[in-house]
């Protein structure tokens, strides 16, 4: 066995990817990466596609969608390091553009490919146009998000069989980019590290109301702002890490409710953080059971509507 090396920039920094080939018998053994920064988006990406790499003993796997970046650098520096072997010869076919591999694009437009796009079908579709279901679940969740990640725990969480469907390559969606901070009133970690000591909900929706001049959906509001406590000590049972607790800048004409609520957990707060909250649902959710599908979206929904019977 010998091992070959090359680096390039990924969205954090230089990656750094360690190729070990048989070179008897010509084929690749393992593959690793070395410099990954954790608890990025591109750590998640890079553990699906080392994944794939070791599955298949090849390092002609495709760019993974959501985490394109950090994946491309590390197959470009792959296929260089598997290419120092005298035995291996890997033509590199990354789109300069997206740093993803050309592979599987379905249209190209003066030698670029273009991005995959996903439309969603007009046509209603029923039961009676579908030959088969392949597999059934009681809950399908559309979109890996912080929203559609904690709907899959909730409900695999009360024994329901779940299905997440994802378009991209790995789970988290926007949620990845955000600080993962979250607002809350009236929880343990408010009273022991503000001066807010009699903060409640009904406060908080009474903030969020006045700031938003009567442009906000009360329902949605009220019940986010009830149940945030729950949620933060919902989070804190799959491992989050919640360390302290600071304000916004106050909103004159709502100052009267205003309070220090934004929560924040170890190594969060700073913008792609949100990785670490979709991972604790994700692998969550996975435990108990919730399957996940990447790289499929969902372009309409099956219907039992009988007036459509053919
Ligand atoms: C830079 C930044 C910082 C932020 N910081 C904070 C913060 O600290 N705190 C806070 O509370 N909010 C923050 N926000 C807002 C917050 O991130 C979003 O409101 C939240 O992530 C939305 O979650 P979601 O699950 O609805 O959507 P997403 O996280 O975007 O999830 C949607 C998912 O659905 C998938 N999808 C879409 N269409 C399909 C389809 N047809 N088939 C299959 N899959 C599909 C997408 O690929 C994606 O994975 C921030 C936002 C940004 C951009």
């Amino acid at each position: 066995m010998k091992q070959f090396s090359a680096e390039e920039k990924g969205f954090h920094g230089t990656i750094k990817a360690v190729v070990e080939i048989d070179e008897a018998k010509g084929q690749i053994n393992k593959v690793w990466a070395e410099n990954v920064t954790p608890n990025t988006i591109g750590a998640a990406g890079i553990a699906t596609w080392l994944e794939k790499a070791n599955q298949t003993k090849s390092v002609e796997i495709d760019a993974v969608s959501g985490a394109s970046i950090s994946t491309g650098a590390l197959r470009k520096a792959a296929i260089t390091a598997a290419n120092q072997s005298k035995v291996l010869s890997i033509k590199e076919n990354v789109d300069i553009v997206s740093g993803a591999s050309q592979s599987g694009s379905n249209t190209v437009k003066a030698g670029i490919p273009e991005p995959a796009n996903y439309p969603l079908l007009k046509d209603e579709i029923t039961e009676y146009d579908v030959d088969t279901y392949e597999n059934e679940f009681d809950v399908i969740v559309v979109g890996a998000g912080g929203a559609g990640l904690a709907a899959a725990a909730t409900a695999a969480e009360n024994h329901a069989s779940v299905m997440v469907i994802e378009k991209q390559g790995i789970a988290g969606g926007t949620t990845n980019y955000s600080g993962g901070v979250i607002q809350a009133a009236g929880t343990n970690l408010q009273k022991e590290t503000t001066q807010f000591q009699n903060d409640t909900p009904e406060n908080h929706e009474r903030e969020y109301m006045k700031a938003g001049e009567g442009r906000v959906y009360q329902d949605l509001v009220h019940d986010f702002t009830q149940n945030s406590p729950k949620n933060i000590a919902w989070l804190a049972k799959m491992g989050i890490k919640w360390t302290n607790v600071y304000g916004h800048t106050e909103i004159p004409y709502a100052k009267d409710y205003f309070a220090d609520r934004i929560h924040v957990y170890e190594n969060g707060g700073a913008s792609g953080n949100g990785i670490i909250l979709t991972q604790h649902l994700l692998n969550y959710s996975l435990d108990l059971g919730a399957k996940i599908t990447y790289n499929t979206a969902v372009v309409g929904l099956i219907t039992n509507n009988t007036n459509n019977q053919r």
